[in-house]
């Protein structure tokens, strides 16, 4: 579509540099003709200038010696004897002196019938002597007391010449001519070979002179009867054949005149430019050949067609560029527009993901939130749960000594009332063990409570086993379960905290005895063995062992599969945390033969520190 219609108006561009083209041609054309033809008639109006002054320079210098002759005494003389042949001789030898002097062609006189009585060319084979020229308007001017002009071919001696008359006048009355002719070849001869032809033609329009030889005697306007009758009476061009150059003339343009005249080679046309000459009776005109003037304007033309078609070539180039710049701010313009689009879809996107997220965290909060709640609610509960089992256990632990305790003092009592005070000593002194026990029991207690950031130190094993067995005693009893101890030859020494690994133990043996309850073989067995820096404590039973899809979960904070009210799930996560913080392990594991078994790695003290310790 974009092509179409850029070769389209590609089309009408071409079409309208045409039509620029024909104009700007045309008028170009017409200025530079115009401009060339002003340049040659310029040039040919400067010879035409010199070719009048030349010929008027001539005519000037020779007019006024007819008359001067004229005036001569001998002259007179002559023309009142013209049969004396003293004064003929006289004559003639002084026309030819005068003749020579002057540089001019004949001098001679005539009677008033029109013969010829003295001559300077006498003696030459073309003397004029004798001759009558009675049919010539110089001759008939001066007979009228005039001062006569002509030019013609002679007709005696066939040569072109300027005649000048004058009467010889005595006493009033004419009684004789006397005629100067003037050669006019030289003047002629001057203009062979210029650029301009120069004529000069008679008022018949008949070229008397010429730069051209062979358009001598040719008339550029037709022969009509009429200017052959004026001619032929004149015998102004002798016996020469006459004849009409094939002239034709062009229309005038901006003031010049055109003349085309045919040749052997073709017409060629020329500029005229013309000026009379009265005094001479005859008209100079200078014929330019327009041939150069009209090259040079095309010549013009053509530069400045080229100059138009470089000037358009250039401009189509500007045009192309300007074009192609535009259409590549465009494709960048649109490229921008589709990024800025791309950027906004994008932004959109994430703001909507970004929202998403905002909305989940605000869940994720809010689950933690609700996470946090529960688990709060959770060791509530497993606190209020742990404080009815102690609740429950203590009041059995020290329900029992206490009924004991009544029983025996009621019984001392009686005893001693009854005198049997060795009985009553006895029942006394059970009284004050049981009373030991509950203090046991009540150092256990005490010992839970102590803050459990105590410092590290050498704990032997005995010790840590021994207290234990006194705080879970009664679980395995009501469980059923025996405890076989194995802490080897020399029971090691472990870096600990006394109570929190009791604590430990307590847990771990529950557990075991938790899992032992109500089956068949109930016995734990606790060993204990050094390994180089390390001692292993380990804790087996012959319950149903960890299901091995929770056992990367039991050390987990409150995961229990005991059921609510029964376990709280904390105590292993509890237990793990302590041996780390001894810097050791604890670990769950099932026996290839049934049961579970639970590992504690402590770092083993030496015995030496041990006992400094205490
Ligand atoms: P609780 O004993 O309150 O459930 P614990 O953290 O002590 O919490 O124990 C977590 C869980 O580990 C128990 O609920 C039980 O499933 C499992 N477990 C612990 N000891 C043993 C054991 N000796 N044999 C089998 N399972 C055990």
């Amino acid at each position: 579509m974009v092509s179409r219609l850029l070769s389209g108006r590609g089309i009408w561009i071409a079409l309208l540099l045409a039509a620029a083209a024909v104009v700007i041609g045309a008028s170009v054309h017409r200025i530079a003709t115009r401009a060339a033809l002003d340049e040659a008639a310029s040039r040919g109006q400067t010879t035409l200038r010199l070719a009048v002054a030349a010929l008027s320079g001539q005519m000037r210098r020779y007019e006024p010696l007819p008359r001067l002759i004229a005036d001569q005494e001998l002259i007179r003389a002559l023309l009142a004897y013209p049969d004396d042949l003293a004064l003929r001789a006289e004559a003639n030898a002084y026309l030819k002196e005068i003749n020579t002097l002057l540089d001019s062609s004949d001098v001679y006189i005539m009677k008033t019938d029109g013969d010829t009585i003295a001559a300077s060319n006498h003696d030459s084979e073309i003397s004029f002597v004798g001759e009558n020229f009675t049919y010539r308007p110089y001759f008939q001017d001066a007979m009228a007391g005039k001062l006569g002009r002509f030019f013609a071919l002679g007709t005696t001696s066939l040569k072109r010449g300027y005649y000048f008359s004058a009467p010889v006048m005595v006493e009033n009355a004419v009684r004789g001519v006397v005629v100067f002719k003037v050669d006019i070849d030289a003047v002629e001869a001057s203009w062979r070979g210029g650029n301009n032809e120069i004529i000069v033609t008679d008022p018949e329009g008949i070229i008397f002179m010429s730069g051209r030889a062979d358009w001598l005697y040719a008339g550029l306007k037709s022969l009509t009867e009429d200017r052959l009758a004026r001619t032929a009476e004149s015998r102004r061009y002798a016996n020469a054949v006459l004849r009409e150059l094939p002239v034709s003339r062009g229309k005038p343009e901006a003031g010049h005149f055109f003349l085309t005249i045919a040749g052997d080679r073709g017409s060629r046309e020329f500029l005229e430019l013309s000026e009379d000459m009265p005094d001479a009776g005859w008209t100079v005109s200078v014929l330019t050949d327009t041939a150069s003037a009209r090259a040079q304007a095309l010549t013009n033309t053509i530069a400045a067609l080229l100059l138009f078609g470089l000037a358009a070539l250039l401009g189509a180039i500007v045009l192309q560029r300007r074009s192609r710049l535009a259409e590549r701010m465009e494709m960048q313009r649109s490229a921008r527009t589709e990024l800025e689009r791309r950027v906004e879809e994008r932004t959109a996107d994430l703001e909507a993901v970004n929202t998403q997220l905002e909305l989940e965290i605000a869940e994720r909060r809010t689950t933690e939130q609700r996470l946090r709640q529960t688990q709060a609610d959770l060791v509530q509960a497993g606190k209020l749960a742990a404080l009815g089992q102690m609740s429950a256990a203590l009041s059995h632990e020290l329900n029992q000594p206490l009924a004991a305790v009544k029983n025996y003092a009621d019984n001392a009592a009686v005893l001693l009332d009854r005198g049997r005070a060795a009985e009553a000593g006895d029942n006394i002194s059970r009284i004050s063990s049981l009373a030991d026990r509950m203090a046991t029991i009540s150092r256990h207690l005490r010992n839970f409570a102590r803050k459990p950031n105590q410092k590290l130190g050498p704990v032997p094993l005995v010790e840590a086993v021994g207290d234990t067995l006194e705080i879970v005693g009664s679980r395995l009893k009501s469980a059923g379960a025996t405890l076989s101890i194995d802490l080897g030859s020399d029971p090691p020494i472990v870096i600990a905290g006394a109570v929190r690994l009791q604590q430990v133990l307590v847990n771990v043996i529950s557990n075991a005895a938790d899992a032992v309850e109500g089956r068949e073989n109930r016995t734990i067995v606790l060993s204990a063995y050094r390994d180089g820096g390390k001692v292993s404590v380990t804790v087996r039973d012959p319950g149903p062992g960890v299901p091995p899809a929770i056992l990367d979960r039991i050390f987990d904070p409150f995961f229990s599969t005991k059921g609510f009210g029964n376990g709280l799930g904390l105590g292993l996560s509890i237990s793990y945390n302590i041996i780390k913080d001894f810097g050791g392990s604890l670990s769950a594991a099932n026996h290839p033969d049934g049961g579970a078994v639970f590992t504690i790695v402590l770092d083993a003290a030496d015995r030496s520190i041990a006992e400094a310790a205490e």
